[in-house]
């Protein structure tokens, strides 16, 4: 028996599904053609509950948002199944070139740091945008930044996006302590603590994404080698993750701005627009070794009340591993309560793989 349909755009039998052209922990995306204009433009559908919640989201946030800094929305169909399940294809406008993650393979794996700072440009204007929607991306990564073919970039993946202004507030600069997502290695410190929130977290994750140009890697790849250390590392060490050895002056220093411990320090979007790294030509620093990462801030013992509360996990539906190492699994994380850092250590180092919570609580 069919089930009911709503569609937006484009009309039901109006298009066909292509090839898939990516693939992510919540859904797959697939090329697709309007048979009527002969348009193409892509469909993101996924299979899994978590899926849904995720595509639900960004269909919900990509609708109020219109810039040429982040991937247009066409449409969605919502639709059940014969079996009553909720259903949902997004329909978005097609970017040649694919991700960064996809770029930087097809280049040998890392990107020139000349590219990388017309890239983040591109990007700081998106989160500039983001911003002043009251939008917080959580999900930063070269996989969700898109490439068009003459060099214009996007941000994608909404699924974890958050509107701080809906968000139940804890009193301090819209700081909210609701469920959080991303992946991990891009998260930032206080992110993973719980402690909220806030524009400035998406600064952090873009900081691990200009290391992740500059090295073909994830942030933090150097330094551990399972997640649950990576987790701890990024929490509640005072370490920043290796920045790259070859970067300038400039690149090294833009990226201590953003990938400074202490949220209200990083700069912001708009302050980063300013900074030279993005202004003007980077210069070479041959004088600069293997090492870079800044020391921080950050004083360890004041987070000896943070932990993680893993009691209430589900596991994630796993998608497609692009990169070598556990790291690149997206993770949706709610913390419940606090219990003491050792009895998380031992918890996170007893799961197979990343696991997804979701409060399952509307924006
Ligand atoms: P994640 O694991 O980051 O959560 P996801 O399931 O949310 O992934 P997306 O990140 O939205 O899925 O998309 C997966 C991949 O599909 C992207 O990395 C990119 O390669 C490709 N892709 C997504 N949207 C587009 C688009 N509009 N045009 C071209 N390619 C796209």
């Amino acid at each position: 028996m069919a089930g009911s349909r709503h569609c937006s755009f484009p009309f039901p039998g109006e298009w066909v599904k292509g090839k898939v052209i990516g693939s992510g922990s919540f859904g797959t995306v697939h090329l697709a053609m309007n048979k009527v204009t002969g348009a193409l433009f892509v469909v993101k559908s996924t299979e899994s509950r978590a899926g849904l919640e995720s595509l639900e989201n960004e269909a919900t946030i990509l609708e109020g948002l219109t810039s040429p800094f982040v991937v247009k929305c066409m449409g969605k169909e919502l639709s059940n199944g014969s079996n009553g399940e909720r259903r949902i294809n997004i329909f978005m406008e097609y970017i040649a070139g694919g991700s960064l993650f996809d770029v930087a393979e097809k280049f040998g794996g890392a990107l020139g740091e000349e590219v990388i700072r017309l890239y983040t440009r591109e990007i700081l204007q998106g989160l500039k945008y983001l911003r002043e929607n009251g939008i917080v991306h959580c999900d930063l990564k070269c996989k969700n930044v898109l490439l068009g073919s003459s060099g214009d970039v996007k941000l994608t993946d909404f699924g974890c996006a958050k509107r701080l202004k809906y968000m139940k507030n804890d009193g301090e600069s819209g700081r909210s302590k609701q469920y959080v997502g991303g992946t991990p290695l891009w998260m930032a410190p206080e992110v993973l603590r719980n402690e909220g929130l806030d524009y400035a977290s998406d600064i952090w994750s873009l900081g691990c994404t200009v290391i992740e140009m500059a090295t073909g890697r994830p942030p933090w790849s150097d330094e551990v080698s399972n997640p649950a250390a990576a987790m701890l590392k990024i929490a509640c060490s005072n370490e920043m993750p290796r920045f790259p050895s070859n970067f300038s002056k400039e690149g090294l220093d833009f990226l201590s701005k953003c990938l400074d411990r202490h949220p209200k320090r990083r700069w912001t979007a708009e302050e980063l627009l300013e900074h030279p790294f993005i202004l003007g030509r980077s210069v070479r620093n041959s004088s600069t070794d293997d090492v870079c990462s800044p020391a921080s801030i950050l004083d360890i013992g004041m987070y000896d009340d943070y932990d993680y509360d893993s009691d209430e996990s589900e596991s994630c539906n796993e998608g497609e591993s692009l990169y070598t190492n556990p790291f690149s699994t997206r993770h949706c994380i709610q913390r419940k309560g606090i219990v003491r850092r050792q009895q998380a250590e031992s918890a996170l180092e007893s799961v197979e793989d990343w696991i997804t919570v979701r409060s399952g609580g509307q924006l």
